[in-house]
């Protein structure tokens, strides 16, 4: 690896103590860690995930001349500054509780970093942008410490946001990965395809949570990698909101009992914003079901689900067969 690139990561070991160090023991940082504390994090999540704070102050062209490694041109491409007019650097993260990033091997190439308060100004979460040592469509949050348990329980779980993966760890559930704020990428998919073939994806149960869910189902279901189970949370909570009103034990049952495969999932999903009484929006909605039935090569999941549409509707069984050979020879 080139040399730059190992100063960059340097950068960010370093960035990460120093906002670390921050965060745990000094004034600048005890609203924050009040902020963690009051989220239910503990001091010995905090130092798992190597937590931190980045003040509102300037410190680090300060502390890297302290530590000898202060080096304008890594400096500049580090993504921790933003640069200004003539080339002048500025800190990125400002009053942020920081999220250190790591790759496979456990090396910090990015931080993400939240708000203490939401603020419609701002955003919630700001990332490190693209640079030599960080693309985040390759990146899996968590995937470094989770890698071991996704071996042994022979299934990974995906969560929309990094307190999802922290709280759900905490929880019993340490197989969580994240996607880094965006959709699920094809080389995430290749990437933990290459350890697992099972799939949980568990994002948050409001509208956006499950039409994520939906993008990741197509995504995931072509490569043929992956048997798929969705998690449904109830309440429209995300996993942690879960977990901090439910507790462990009954968001281990969620997971463990709640699983519904992706022709469950889609059975609920295209009831949202339909009124299932008008018959017109029944034809479209078994339209949908069918659709995606006609992906399913599993002929006795297919005959229960007919099964379900032609009780649920009243319809011909026949009739909903014809139509979904009629399908799956579109599809295939
Ligand atoms: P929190 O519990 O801290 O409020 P969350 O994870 O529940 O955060 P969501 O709004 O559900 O936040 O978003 C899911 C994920 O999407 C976040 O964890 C983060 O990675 C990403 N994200 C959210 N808002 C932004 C944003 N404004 N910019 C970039 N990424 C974001
Ligand atoms: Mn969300
Ligand atoms: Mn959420
Ligand atoms: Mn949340």
């Amino acid at each position: 690896e080139n040399s730059s690139n190992s100063k960059i990561k340097q950068l960010y070991e370093q960035t990460a103590k120093l906002y670390h160090h921050i965060l745990v023991n000094t004034k600048l940082g005890e609203e924050a860690l009040e902020y963690l504390h009051q989220r239910g994090m503990t001091d010995e999540i905090i130092n798992d995930f190597n937590l931190g704070f980045a003040p509102g102050v300037d410190i680090l062209e300060t502390f890297y001349k302290e530590q000898d490694i202060y080096d304008y041109q890594i400096l500049r491409k580090s993504g921790i500054f933003i640069e200004r007019q003539e080339g002048k650097l500025v800190e990125r993260f400002n009053e942020r509780v920081i999220y250190p990033i790591r790759d496979e091997s456990g090396k910090t190439i990015a931080f993400s970093g939240r708000l203490l308060k939401n603020d419609p100004q701002a955003p919630k979460y700001l990332n490190s942008p693209e640079t030599p040592i960080f693309n985040k469509r390759k990146v899996l949050f968590n995937l470094d410490r989770a890698k071991g348990q996704i071996r042994r329980n022979k299934e990974v779980f995906l969560f929309e946001g990094f307190m999802d993966v922290i709280s759900a760890s905490v929880a019993g559930v340490e197989n969580g990965v994240a996607s880094m704020g965006t959709s699920l990428t094809d080389e995430q998919v290749y990437s933990l395809s290459r350890i697992s073939n099972r799939m949980v994806v568990c994002y948050d149960g409001d509208t956006p949570g499950q039409n994520a869910t939906k993008r990741a189902l197509e995504i995931v279901e072509p490569t043929g990698n992956f048997t798929i189970e969705v998690i449904d949370i109830p309440e429209k909570l995300d996993p942690d909101e879960y977990i901090r009103k439910y507790g462990a034990v009954s968001f281990k049952s969620v997971v463990d009992n709640q699983r519904l495969s992706p022709i469950e999932f889609y059975l609920k999903y295209f009831e949202n914003g339909r009124n299932m009484d008008n018959e017109s929006e029944q034809a479209e909605y078994i339209d949908d079901i069918l659709n995606e039935l006609a992906k399913v090569k599993d002929s006795v999941q297919r005959e229960l689900f007919v099964n379900r549409i032609s009780d649920r509707f009243n319809l011909d069984k026949r009739g909903l067969e014809q139509k979904l050979v009629t399908l799956t020879n579109k599809v295939t």
